[in-house]
């Protein structure tokens, strides 16, 4: 063994017997057999290059609500498989979710109505732990007791009610991004018009549609620039490019077909009539041309693809649809 390494036999000195700190909102917590228990790793430095440094594995657990709040993290996520796909290992997943729910816990922010709101879809999911996962891992009563020097640690005194140990700034930095967030998820979303050099009506370079609805903090990001061929996009032969701005859906379907063309705007067309992407069907649309390539001077759509008489498509769509459903 190398004689650096100290696994000191730590116990919490400050915590009363028969109890383990919650590692979320550390309050003393009863160690009963049935509590599931967590070892807290606390590392000291290590006395010279190459040698482990000293460590303390300290027993924490969860009070009662802390280990709602797991559970609650854990149904989240197994409702929402992509989203725990996404982050990749389950543990870490797990630790993400917990970590920005103990967030909202801190602060209050606990009514079934505001946390539905803000858990309702993966999308709502993913927001959360990208505001909240940080500030709430800081929060948590774990993160208090790692931060203490490795002499101070088993120490660290418990919280004397839950989330006592908060800095009134950590406090407040943690509810003000919780309202943030609240109130992105009750905002109705705007129309976000087109951008054009001369500041006239214009549309999608494919789709041709000229307002895509979104909230205003993202209205920045709705319209992404893009130039693109004439005669790739089924118009006529030109030798300079076109340039312009295409809506989330084309752009999706442009990544989808690496570059703009006739992939692309099949893939546009598909989505916009609701085909399933596992549908083989109607993978090959005749006389597909994007609404850049049109007469210029021709009026942005109101609908995605209006200039193209979609009509049999679309019933041809809808029948394929029932028929797998
Ligand atoms: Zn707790
Ligand atoms: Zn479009």
């Amino acid at each position: 063994m190398n004689p650096d390494t100290i696994t000191a036999p730590a116990s919490w000195a400050s915590f009363p017997s028969g109890t383990l700190p919650c590692a979320s909102c550390g309050i003393p917590a009863r160690d009963s057999i049935d509590a599931e228990v967590e070892v807290l790793q606390v590392f000291g430095r290590s006395g010279s290059a190459g040698y482990v440094p000293p460590r303390h594995d300290l027993l924490v657990t969860r009070c009662d609500q802390c280990r709602m709040i797991r559970q609650t993290a854990l149904d989240l996520l197994s409702a929402n498989p992509s989203v725990r796909q996404r982050i990749g290992a389950a543990e870490i997943a797990v630790h993400r979710l917990e970590s920005a729910l103990c967030a909202l816990d801190a602060v209050g922010t606990t009514e079934p109505r505001a946390v539905d709101h803000l858990t309702a879809t993966g999308a709502d999911l993913v927001r959360l732990m990208d505001a909240l996962t940080v500030p709430g891992g800081h929060a948590r009563w774990a993160a208090l007791a790692r931060s203490a020097s490795f002499v101070k640690a088993p120490s660290t005194p418990p919280s004397r009610a839950r989330w006592s140990h908060l800095t009134p700034e950590q406090r407040q930095e943690l509810r003000n991004t919780a309202a943030r967030l609240l109130a992105r998820r009750t905002e109705k979303p705007v129309d976000v018009l087109a951008p054009s050099d001369d500041g006239g009506p214009s549309g999608c370079m494919l789709c041709g549609v000229g307002a895509v609805e979104a909230l205003r903090e993202d209205a920045e990001s709705v319209w992404t620039l893009m130039s693109a061929d004439s005669a790739s996009i089924g118009g006529p032969g030109r030798a300079d490019s076109l340039d312009g701005v295409v809506c989330p859906r084309c752009d999706l379907a442009i990544d989808q077909a690496h570059g703009v063309g006739i992939s692309a705007m099949t893939l546009s067309v598909r989505s916009f009539l609701g085909l399933p992407s596992y549908l083989r069907s109607l993978d090959n649309i005749d006389g597909l041309i994007g609404w850049a390539a049109l007469p210029s001077g021709t009026a942005p759509n109101r609908r995605p693809w209006a200039h193209l008489d979609l009509g049999e498509l679309r019933e041809a769509a809808e029948a394929l649809i029932g028929r797998a459903a």
